[in-house]
């Protein structure tokens, strides 16, 4: 709850001061106290305004302002019966005091109807600097120093050599199997916990997905799931040519264990790296694990260019093909010479400039996703029914989004997204694991164990909670109020 203190003044402060608190407080008014602390008043900038015109000065006290009957709410008001006072008095405040008068909190009408997404772009400061260059040296065409340097500050930032800019996450991933020589009647294995995109270019290159459960500990793919798999395919003569990992939320997949089983059958991994930017895995970023691994800049992501992605690889090779193929497949000729089936993938390099801006702030991301994951678990540590992902010990998650399980005999999680939908507040459900998805009926799928399937236990019973890094306190105060009405508790404590 945000500290009320900051908006409580005293009649003896000059308009001047008071204009200054307000202008300090952010809300647009101040709430005038008496020695003992009982509200007396609200005060708008509105009010001051019209004390100047009436020909006060600034340097005169807040004692010019004549007496008004503040309109209040007691502690413990909920936010139905809180924007019913506001319509009823057609005023956007409301301050909130206890049984002696003084104000404890300070409701605000936009607070409580504004619409709480799930994650929403974030921009820093240095984006704009980027793309003022990009237009100013004219270098609006596709490509430009602005990918070049976004590749490079990249591919440093990851600790892999090379990168190629793309101009989404999917694009990259499709890039990934042209470059593993991917097609028609190929396997390949994949993550099923994850997002459509994980799977698609599979289909894409005319080859047959076969999926992986996840495992409880990071929710990231099974390597005993994996292992049963690759033993299968190496009895049927068809080993995959690639292994897709996704890293689930911002949390890496355990890749030791990954690597050891994928190196026995010598099949390459492609690591699916959109949600995890800024994560680390046994002290290494997140995506320098596969052979080649991608990124989304996405705009729900973790950091954004509105839509583009990015290929890292250590091998020079693998990357300067990716460029080839993201551009046409264009042959080193003066004419416009094409042996090879290729794409338009490339990242713009205006695109690439807010990518830039982005890159400096994913640390400070980074650490205010992590702070609203533990805020909703010190907010919440008194629901029994709720679990929240697990964090592996071997990793440094970004928690890009919070996700929790609802285990309880009558309440779900489809239950708690409707109850917060009734709050204007987005929440999902996990992901729907890709081995249930219409699209990929009666596609193999190997489960955790024979017996126990983890992302279908995953997908029925797991939320998303919005996990935005401009997330305010006063917005997801809102939420865990929220999450507290659906499982019976109080509100407003
Ligand atoms: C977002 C996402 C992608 C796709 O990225 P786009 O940039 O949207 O194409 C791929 N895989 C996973 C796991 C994702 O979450």
């Amino acid at each position: 709850m945000e500290k009320v203190e900051k908006y409580l003044v005293r009649q003896d402060i000059t308009l001047r001061d008071a204009l200054e608190r307000i202008n300090v407080g952010g809300r647009g008014l101040i709430l005038l106290v008496d020695d003992a602390g009982h509200l007396l008043r609200t005060i708008t900038d509105g009010d001051i305004r019209r004390l100047l015109l009436d020909g006060k000065q600034l340097n005169e006290t807040l004692e010019a302002l004549s007496a008004q009957e503040p309109c209040f709410a007691a502690e413990g008001v909920s936010s139905a019966e809180a924007l019913r006072l506001m319509s009823r008095n057609m005023i956007n405040h409301l301050p909130v005091v206890d049984a002696r008068l003084r104000p404890v909190d300070l409701i605000v009408r936009m607070d409580l109807d504004e619409r709480i997404l799930l994650s929403t772009p974030h921009l820093g400061t240095q984006e704009m600097e980027f793309v003022d260059e990009a237009f100013k040296t004219n270098w609006i065409a596709p490509l430009g120093p602005n990918v070049d340097a976004f590749e490079k500050e990249f591919a440093e930032y990851i600790g892999v050599a090379h990168a190629a800019a793309t101009n989404s996450g999917t694009a990259a991933l499709h890039l990934a199997l042209r470059l593993f020589d991917v097609s028609s009647g190929d396997k390949v294995f994949c993550s099923s916990l994850t997002f459509v995109a994980s799977a698609n270019p599979i289909l894409y290159q005319g080859a047959t997905p076969v999926f992986i459960d996840s495992e409880p500990y990071s929710w990231n793919m099974s390597p005993g799931a994996l292992s049963r798999a690759l033993e299968d395919a190496e009895r049927d003569g068809a080993l995959p040519k690639a292994v897709i990992v996704v890293n689930l939320y911002g949390q890496s997949a355990d890749f030791d264990e990954l690597h050891k089983i994928c190196q026995m059958y010598g099949v390459p991994i492609v690591e699916d790296a959109a949600e995890s930017l800024g994560a680390t895995y046994k002290g290494k970023a997140s995506g320098s694990f596969g052979a080649i691994g991608i990124f989304s800049f996405n705009g729900n992501k973790i950091i954004t260019t509105s839509g583009g992605g990015m290929l890292v690889s250590d091998d020079p090779e693998i990357v300067q093909k990716a460029r080839f193929l993201s551009t046409q497949g264009r042959e080193a000729v003066r004419h416009y010479e094409h042996r090879e089936l290729a794409y338009n993938y490339r990242m713009s390099n205006v695109l690439a400039g807010i990518g830039r801006g982005q890159l400096t702030v994913l640390p400070e991301r980074v650490t205010a996703r992590r702070n609203i994951f533990d805020r909703y678990v010190s907010g919440l540590k008194d629901i029994n029914e709720i679990y929240w992902m697990p964090e592996a010990v071997s990793g440094h998650s970004t928690r890009w989004l919070s996700v929790c399980l609802v285990r309880s005999v009558d309440k779900s999680s489809s239950g708690l997204i409707d109850h917060l939908e009734s709050e204007n507040i987005e929440a999902r459900p996990v992901w729907m694991p890709m081995h249930l998805q219409p699209l990929y009926e009666g596609c193999r799928y190997y489960p955790h164990t024979a017996e126990d399937s983890i992302s279908d236990d995953l997908f029925s019973n797991g939320v998303c909670l919005p996990s935005g890094s401009n997330l305010t306190s006063i917005q997801q105060d809102r939420i865990i109020q929220a999450i507290k009405s659906y499982f019976g508790l109080g509100n407003m404590d």
